[in-house]
């Protein structure tokens, strides 16, 4: 198993990514790949910018962990 198998394996999503991703980002002290880690930002700054949780036509763009890593991070900033 090399390095970035290893690595990857902390992003949930990553186990469906070909190639694998090489460098994990931390968002909220939970480490994501590059691309979730971009789609968790878009979904906040929707969720901001309408004010609440966005509608089923935008959340079926974010993946299920991308929409629960948001809710959660919202949830302890209120
Ligand atoms: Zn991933």
């Amino acid at each position: 198993m090399s390095i970035y198998q290893e690595k990857a394996k902390e992003c949930k999503c990553c186990s469906k990514h070909v190639p694998l991703p090489t460098r994990l980002k931390e968002y909220s002290g939970i480490l994501v790949c590059p691309t979730t880690f971009d789609n968790i930002h878009e979904y906040r700054r929707v969720w901001s910018e309408i004010g609440k949780r966005p509608p089923g036509s935008i959340r079926k763009h974010f993946s299920e962990y991308v929409q629960d890593i948001v809710e959660k991070s919202i949830d302890k900033t209120d």
